[in-house]
């Protein structure tokens, strides 16, 4: 973690002067889940992240990983498929950067549709770059922004 503290008020955001009623560190599925309920009910919101947006479902977890095991199932189904009389099955790995291109891609996609594009339509979200930090000193939360 780099950078200093500041205070998480809006004019280090949005130019405004009321501060926040929500702060949510981490914008992965779960932060952008609370972010987005908490515009809905009418709060101003900080939302924190650090690291690729859309944390780990869709850039390193579900999304990936589904991808390349639904691949590989239709290499093990073809090899199976003889398990039954009459039946051969064949399919092979021809172009492994193929499919891992074609994986990258579809990450991209989501994280661009399901969380960058989201941004804009919730202008009482602002979106802040740089590791979260709670300071309970003074009872506010400040985040510590690598400017
Ligand atoms: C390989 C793999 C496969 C998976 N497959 C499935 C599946 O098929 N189905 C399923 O339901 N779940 C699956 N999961 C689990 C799923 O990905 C997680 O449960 C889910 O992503 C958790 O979401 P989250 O928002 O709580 O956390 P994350 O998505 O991890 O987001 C947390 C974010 O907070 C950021 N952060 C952390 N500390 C700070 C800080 N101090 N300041 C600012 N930001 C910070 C992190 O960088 C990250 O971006 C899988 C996980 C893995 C690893």
């Amino acid at each position: 973690m780099g950078g200093s503290p500041a205070d998480c008020s809006p004019e280090a955001a949005k130019g405004g002067s009321e501060g926040f009623d929500l702060a949510v560190i981490g914008a992965g599925s779960a932060g952008f889940s609370a972010a987005i309920r908490g515009a809905e009910l009418g709060a101003r919101v900080a939302l924190i992240g650090h690291g690729t947006i859309g944390g780990t479902c869709v850039n390193v977890g579900c999304v990936p990983s589904k991808t390349l095991i639904r691949a590989a199932e239709t290499l093990h189904q073809a090899e199976a498929a003889s398990r039954f009389a009459g039946i051969r099955g064949r399919a092979d790995l021809e172009d492994w950067r193929a499919l891992v291109a074609q994986k990258d891609e579809l990450v991209s996609g989501l994280r661009q549709s399901k969380y960058s594009d989201l941004l804009p339509a919730y202008n009482t979200i602002a979106y802040l770059e740089g590791p979260a930090r709670l300071a309970v000193h003074d009872f506010v939360t400040r985040w510590a922004l690598n400017l």
